[in-house]
């Protein structure tokens, strides 16, 4: 599964647009240890974050950025939208935010990603994304996520729509995939005005 993600133009800076595009990847691997485990519910793993040296991510705004997606989640925005309480997410990342040095902090292709994923963080942060589910000249993105796996990776995006970018590719990693709605978390643009989660989606999140 691959679709790009583009912000619209009311919401971010024009210098950040280009880069504005996002997918979710399909890891086979991961998927079966992850997504294909029968009848038995798992609780979703702890919220850890990861970020490449040389991109800024502190305590702090790693813990913002995940409660304003549980803010996110959370609220009623209206329509089919349901108050879906993540509670794994409520507090924020676990632990600090660590760091790491290698591969670089670009992915390029299918072995950067994996690479960085291997280290088993829900969240890494890196520089540049330009790889995602099996296209090399998708990017650059926003983030690219395991399809019912463990792992995210994405870049710095504008405060207004980070929390967003984090419930979407979090949501890609619980198994939720893209849908239309303009106004859905999974649709494939972000904007602050994708706030809408729905039954089915919340489901996912909270199993
Ligand atoms: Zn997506």
């Amino acid at each position: 599964m691959m679709v790009e993600r583009t912000n619209g133009p009311s919401v971010l800076p024009a210098a950040r647009r280009a880069r504005n595009r996002l997918s979710g990847a399909l890891l086979t691997a991961l998927a079966s240890a992850f997504g294909g485990q029968g009848c038995v519910p798992h609780a979703p793993p702890p919220m850890t974050a990861s970020r490449y040296t040389g991109s800024a991510l502190s305590d702090a705004e790693a813990a913002q950025i995940v409660h304003t997606s549980w803010e996110v989640l959370q609220t009623s925005d209206g329509g089919d939208d349901v108050s879906c309480d993540v509670g794994n997410l409520r507090g924020g990342p676990v632990g600090s935010v660590t760091t790491f040095t290698t591969p670089s902090g670009v992915v390029n292709v299918k072995a950067d990603y994996d690479a960085i994923a291997a280290r088993d963080r829900v969240v890494s942060v890196v520089d540049q994304i330009n790889w995602c589910d099996g296209n090399e000249t998708l990017g650059p993105v926003l983030g690219c996520s395991d399809q019912s796996g463990t792992h995210m990776v994405v870049v710095r995006d504008d405060p207004s729509a980070e929390g967003i970018l984090w419930a979407h590719e979090y949501g890609h990693t619980r198994g939720n995939v893209h849908r239309g709605d303009p106004s859905a978390v999974m649709n494939p643009y972000v904007v602050s005005t994708a706030r809408r989660v729905n039954s089915s989606e919340c489901a996912n999140y909270q199993r």
